[in-house]
């Protein structure tokens, strides 16, 4: 059983065949899919809950859990209505994770600080209701690291207001390099790759999921974007995150079962849940 540890299936682009789309993903051995809940805009950020809702509980369709939380880009509209919203979210037994939150320098948004007042203020609230985050982190260039770049400036905050919960997280889409990925080992969160761990560029980044412990290990799709290389530029969907599994497997010199296996007993461990109970 695989887990798609991050996956935005609440999408208008799923808006005809979410149920298809969802049992596809069951046939191709996903049995859970934590569903984000970010909306296209905050004023949806339910609707990740909404649709765990809808389909829990289906024949042959995953378990699915919601996540909630203000994307990078949209924390200019972080406001005590926004932020009660959010609480109010992540009280409910369903949205296990905080996110995705974080830090994006890549694309034009808001401005950096917004960004960092943004994260802090959410991780009080997520801290409150005991929920690890999902983070989101994304530097000028693609590595991200340097004096202020998304990394160098994301790891004091956790340190300084994350760190101490014990709760953890995942460092999703990850896209840093080795020393990015140590240091969220060290602060007990692990480590998602995506879809472009297939692409034919994306050596680097391969090398970095080679020196990975297994125990510190996620996959995901985020789709609907970053499709696999053999989807890649078409809608990408959780079936598609037994790609990503399949080349982690190759990286690993493991078969493709032991990875489903250990990023399934990684998930469970993070959020205290357990895949097929309760469906
Ligand atoms: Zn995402």
């Amino acid at each position: 059983m695989l887990i798609d540890s991050h996956a935005h299936i609440d999408s208008p682009r799923y808006a005809e065949d979410r149920g298809a789309m969802l049992r596809r993903a069951w046939d191709a051995g996903v049995g859970g899919v934590l569903a984000i809940g970010i909306g296209e805009e905050p004023a949806e950020m339910q609707r990740a809950l909404e649709i765990c809702r809808e389909f829990q509980g289906q024949p042959e369709t995953p378990r699915l859990w919601a996540s909630a939380g203000v994307y990078p880009h949209e924390t200019g509209k972080l406001d005590e209505a926004l932020l009660a919203k959010l609480d109010g979210l992540l009280k409910e037994p369903e949205v296990i994770a905080c996110g995705e939150i974080g830090l994006d320098y890549y694309h034009e948004g808001a401005p950096h600080e917004v960004q960092r007042a943004g994260l802090r203020r959410q991780l009080e609230i997520a801290a409150a209701r005991k929920r690890p985050i999902l983070i989101h982190c994304r530097g000028k260039d693609g590595a991200g690291h340097g004096e202020g770049d998304a990394w160098d400036e994301l790891f004091p905050i956790l340190e300084e207001h994350w760190a101490r919960t014990g709760l953890g997280g995942i460092m999703h889409c990850f896209g840093g390099g080795w020393e990015q990925a140590r240091r969220s080992l060290d602060m007990g969160f692990l480590v998602s790759f995506a879809g472009n761990l297939t692409y034919p560029k994306a050596q680097a980044l391969r090398d970095v999921a080679a020196q990975m412990p297994l125990d510190g290990l996620l996959v995901e799709t985020d789709a609907p974007w970053l499709a696999p290389a053999a989807n890649r530029g078409k809608r990408n969907e959780p079936a598609f995150v037994a790609q990503t599994a399949l080349i982690l497997a190759e990286i690993k010199g493991v078969p493709v079962e032991e990875i489903a296996g250990e990023t399934t007993k990684n998930f469970e461990r993070l959020f205290h849940v357990r895949v097929g109970v309760g469906n």
